[in-house]
């Protein structure tokens, strides 16, 4: 009986949401160990993986994984799996886990619980509570496989830093996954100095009452007073208004960043099935009855031409941000 969370790397160390998962796993492990796993994890990430509660990661090194070959890398996880006897997998609910959890789920014939935002039970009776009907409900759902393979909605497990030391690296060398077909990444186009909605801390969205993208500027401005990524509603991205990377919502990206700012959004539920687990809700919209004050922890019925451009004058004065 262990768990093992799948640890992904960014150029400053862990990505939040792997140290989510350590802490997510340490807390439901009740004596299972709790091992890590990592494509070239260096010296910083082991540090990381330590001062969030593991003492032992399990390294997978060369230059093929660079390219994130999703089907080998599901692979080689799967394999990491049944050596470390694995009765829970773990990864962050983002695009990488999307990708490749169900993939070690069917290599594992392992139940399969998507996007929790609660673990219950223990390592090997896992129970998680997760959304349902576009996000209307919570259900509350048990795996009855011998393994489960679970991943966790962003920043809904809270990462605690215990102070660990460095985990321990094991080399980890996967078996006969060079023969398996894999689309490759061969190309990254990073947006410089732009936030993805999906792993920001605030986010600042703007729906069809900015009126055109030439008013975005407003929404993009109080984003930057904040430090915080841009959204957008699915109506201004099918105008061509915005990208669809920002597209919040059922067939956008599941967001639940500490405080969620919608601009001129009406709170359909095909919006709200994206953002409604942030954890703080702020509504700017003219209309009083609009269904997205229905969610907001704060609500300002006004017209985001006066509102958003006081606003962000008044946040920069205190971030000194603009
Ligand atoms: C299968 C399916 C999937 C979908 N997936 C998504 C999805 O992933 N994400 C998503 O967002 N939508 C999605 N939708 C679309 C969704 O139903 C709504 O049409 C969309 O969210 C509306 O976007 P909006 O709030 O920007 O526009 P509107 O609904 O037009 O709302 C604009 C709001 O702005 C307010 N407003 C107008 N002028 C001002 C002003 N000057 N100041 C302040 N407020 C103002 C209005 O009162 C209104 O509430 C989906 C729909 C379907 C059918």
């Amino acid at each position: 009986m262990s768990i093992l969370v799948v640890l992904e790397s960014q150029a400053d160390g862990l990505k939040r949401t792997s140290c989510e998962a350590i802490t997510a796993a340490v807390d439901v492990a009740g004596g299972a160990a709790v091992t890590g796993i990592i494509f070239n994890g260096s010296q910083q990430h082991l540090a990381m993986a330590g001062a969030y509660g593991l003492t032992t990661v399990l390294n997978v090194s060369g230059d093929e994984w660079s390219a994130h070959p999703s089907a080998r890398m599901a692979a080689a996880i799967s394999e990491a799996a049944t050596k470390v006897g694995a009765t829970l997998v773990l990864f962050g609910a983002n695009s990488t886990g999307k990708n490749i959890a169900p993939r070690v789920a069917v290599r594992l014939s392992a139940g399969f619980l998507p996007d929790c935002v609660a673990l219950h039970g223990s390592a090997s009776a896992i129970e998680a509570t997760r959304p349902v009907y576009a996000g209307k409900a919570l259900v509350n759902v048990k795996s009855t496989t011998s393994t489960t393979v679970a991943t966790l909605r962003p920043n809904l497990f809270t990462a605690k830093n215990v102070g660990g030391s460095a985990a321990a690296s094991e080399a980890f060398a996967p078996s006969q996954t060079s023969s398996i077909p894999s689309l490759q990444v061969t190309n990254v186009t990073r947006n410089e100095g732009q936030l993805d909605v999906s792993e920001a801390d605030i986010i600042v969205s703007g729906g069809r009452g900015l009126k055109g993208p030439e008013h975005f500027n407003l929404v993009e401005n109080l984003a930057k007073s904040l430090g915080a990524a841009v959204g957008a509603s699915r109506a201004v991205v099918d105008a061509g208004w915005r990208p669809h990377r920002e597209q919040v919502g059922q067939t956008g990206k599941t967001v639940s960043p500490t405080m969620y700012v919608a601009c001129g959004i009406s709170g359909a539920v095909q919006h709200l099935a994206g953002m409604s687990s942030s954890k703080i809700i702020v509504a700017i919209n003219k209309d009083k009855d609009a269904p997205i004050f229905s969610v907001a922890d704060y609500g300002i019925v006004g017209d985001v031409f006066e509102v958003l451009p006081r606003l962000t004058t008044a946040i920069s004065a205190v971030t000194g941000k603009n």
